[in-house]
């Protein structure tokens, strides 16, 4: 079998009591887009996060009556907390005590010397990491004269510049993303990056766009560093509500063989010999077991050419005949059910082998 490349051996921080880096499993997290002061709208949408299998959740902190509620937030919720911080340093002082688990700021912006120095002290007498983000669009003016453009390696030396300053206040609870909206530069920024410091990558390619683009573009940026061995905790961004990025992170997970959390569904596209109303089925199957946290693959075909095969590999699979469907369970053949059934059915021997109830 083809494996992921070696996976690239980084320092090892803690967010919480959740590892990353050091050969601990890649990390999914997102980030709400709920109005942090907001606290129940902002932990509503954690806990759905967390539903679908969020491993760690970055808010935006805007004001000083955002972080008035962040210990609110963090008592509510069983995933680590992230503050995301620019500008203000006094900001990242009141998160540290409300006892969020991760700071992400970027020394360089939170108004230099002094703040910085109080910020790192707060933070390391809590052991709290800190996530330095350089996003193409952030890139320092004097880097973009240079380099011409927010290229990878303007990208590159704005992080080392970042990460220096919180080294030279005797912090090294680091970790580094490095996001373009262009997924080759973000490829070439965290492969230039990943040669130069042994800190966990936080991997993500920004403003990625709708579902079909932004999965496609994800996929692609992070799924080509994870396969490289590169990138400790990732992030899928749409312009959507964050709960949509967490099945294709697993996705991508997945079909690189790095964690197995969650429903594989193998479907197949549809074609003249289909002979039941597969799409909808498919669709309503992929939202009602989205929730399912076992390793689990599910196949629904569509006839019983080549149904059966796909259907006989899975741990329950469903091949479609006219009006009906021949439910296979670990690859034998139990029975035959009617179209109008067969998801109930399907849904029935996935709550039996995982033993998780699904909700409609
Ligand atoms: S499984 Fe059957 S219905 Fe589906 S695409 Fe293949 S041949 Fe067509």
């Amino acid at each position: 079998m083809i494996a992921v490349n070696q996976t690239r051996v980084t320092k090892q921080i803690h967010l919480g009591n959740v590892p990353i880096g050091g050969g601990a499993p890649v990390v999914v997290q997102s980030m709400t887009n709920t109005d942090t002061r907001d606290w129940q709208a902002t932990v509503a949408q954690i806990i759905r996060l967390q539903e679908v299998g969020c491993e760690m959740v970055r808010v935006a902190v805007l004001d000083q009556q955002a972080v008035q509620q962040l210990s609110r937030i963090k008592q509510a919720i069983d995933i680590p907390l992230i503050a995301d911080i620019h500008f203000d340093h006094r900001l990242a002082l009141g998160a540290l005590a409300a006892g969020v688990d991760g700071l992400r700021l970027n020394p360089g912006n939170i108004g230099g010397g002094q703040s910085v120095a109080k910020v790192v002290k707060s933070a390391l007498e809590r052991q709290v990491p800190i996530r330095i983000g350089v996003n193409s669009g952030s890139v320092e003016k004097e880097l973009l004269s240079r380099y011409g453009r927010p290229s990878p390696e303007a990208m590159v030396e704005s992080a080392l510049r970042h990460i220096r300053m919180l080294e030279d206040e005797g912090f090294d609870l680091i970790k580094v993303s490095l996001k373009s909206s262009d997924v080759l530069d973000t490829i070439r920024a965290y492969q230039l990056l990943a040669d130069r410091v042994d800190y966990p990558l936080h991997l993500g390619v920004t403003e990625a766009g709708t579902l079909v683009d932004g999965a496609i573009k994800s996929s692609l940026g992070i799924g080509v560093l994870l396969y490289q061995g590169i990138g400790d905790t990732i992030r899928v961004s749409l312009t959507r509500p964050p709960e949509d990025e967490i099945p294709v992170a697993y996705s991508i997970l997945r079909a690189l063989k790095l964690r197995r959390r969650g429903v594989e569904l193998i479907s197949c596209p549809t074609c003249g010999r289909t002979e039941l109303d597969l799409i909808p089925l498919v669709e309503k199957a992929e939202r009602l077991l989205r929730k399912v946290r076992s390793p689990l693959k599910v196949a629904i075909m569509g006839c019983v050419v080549n149904g059966p095969g796909e259907a006989r590999e899975a741990d329950v699979g469903i091949a479609g005949g006219r009006g009906k469907g021949i439910l296979f369970k670990k690859g034998v053949r139990t029975q035959t059910v009617a179209e109008e059934e067969l998801l109930q059915r399907l849904l029935m021997e996935v709550q039996e082998i995982t033993g998780e109830v699904i909700i409609d």
